[in-house]
């Protein structure tokens, strides 16, 4: 969520109007030619469909449609922000094929701390959570990446906060956890997870993942998990019991190898579905079918 982010246009609080654009710097930002298409269906299980990124970007229907047309019949779309989860909300409000997750993201929450403005920002996804088709709070968490100590207080805060919305509103809980996993761990134990949780784009290891599987937790495994120096993630994909593996995008971001650096959308889950059923040495359609299994276990059903 180091976006820039583009207001509304003056005047509009329209939360359809909302993008911001990906900086392109000098990446390739052509989109990847379309994955030979699954025979069983999977969802994309978080997104971020208000980034724009490529040459040209996509507009929802667009993502939806390409997705769709490769057997990736549904996405539950990610907020970080105020404006982003109302989009969510209003993304998932108006497509069939879309949930969404709302939340102000563990790097956003220092900021809207200092300004005196946290407790009506959570006030904001308490009210959007009551919405019938969000059906996550997230992404919330920890990162101690990004936010250095200073801001640590806001983001422990607003994660507790955030975990107490979920069991409230008896939705799911995505974490994002980024070089915090002991500090994850700990404040879910403490207060209490929510029944289910999951690690968004799961960055621990086989051990941590050993952790997850006794607690319940479910693991969605993003497209790094191709990547050359994530050996961690494959140990822990293979340890953790396939009825709590998820999968994810993480839309504009994390684009899956061979495409690493390049534009990532829902259309490309194939490519880390088919990785992942290769290193499992598991069929592919038995993986798909469990996955979307899973997807509406955590998230409930997408029409209707
Ligand atoms: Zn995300």
């Amino acid at each position: 969520m180091t976006e820039t982010a583009v207001p509304y246009p003056a005047g509009s609080s329209d939360p359809s109007q909302y993008v911001r654009a990906r900086e392109k710097g000098s990446r390739d930002v052509t989109y990847p030619d379309a994955p030979e298409p699954l025979a069983v269906p999977v969802y994309d299980n978080h997104a971020h469909l208000e980034i724009e990124d490529g040459e040209v970007g996509l507009s929802l229907d667009e993502q939806l449609s390409r997705a769709g047309d490769v057997g990736v019949i549904g996405v539950v779309q990610a907020g970080g922000d105020i404006e982003s989860s109302r989009w969510s909300a209003w993304a998932a409000a108006s497509h069939p094929r879309v949930l969404a997750a709302v939340a102000i993201h563990p790097n956003e929450a220092p900021a809207y701390a200092a300004a005196g403005r946290l407790d009506e920002a959570i006030a904001v996804i308490d009210e959007l959570a009551s919405q019938p088709r969000v059906r996550a709070i997230g992404e919330t968490g920890l990162d101690f990446f990004r936010t250095d100590e200073d801001g640590r207080p806001a983001q422990f805060a607003s994660f507790e906060a955030h975990i107490a919305l979920a069991k409230k509103h008896g939705i799911a809980m995505q974490i994002h956890d980024r070089d915090a996993h002991d500090a994850v761990l700990e404040t879910l134990e403490r207060v209490g997870a929510p029944e289910r949780t999951v690690f968004h784009c799961f960055s621990g290891d086989a051990e941590m993942a050993e952790v997850a599987r006794e607690r319940g937790y479910y693991l969605s495994f993003a497209g790094n998990v191709t990547f050359k120096n994530a050996q961690n993630l494959r140990d822990a994909l293979e340890v953790t019991p396939r009825e709590r593996i998820l999968v994810e995008t993480d839309a504009p971001f994390l684009t899956p190898t061979p495409h690493r650096g390049r534009p990532n959308a829902p259309y490309l889950i194939p490519v880390t579905v088919r990785f992942m059923a290769a290193k499992l040495g598991v069929d592919l359609d038995e993986l798909c079918a469990q996955l979307a299994a899973n997807t509406l276990e955590v998230y409930g059903p997408f029409e209707g």
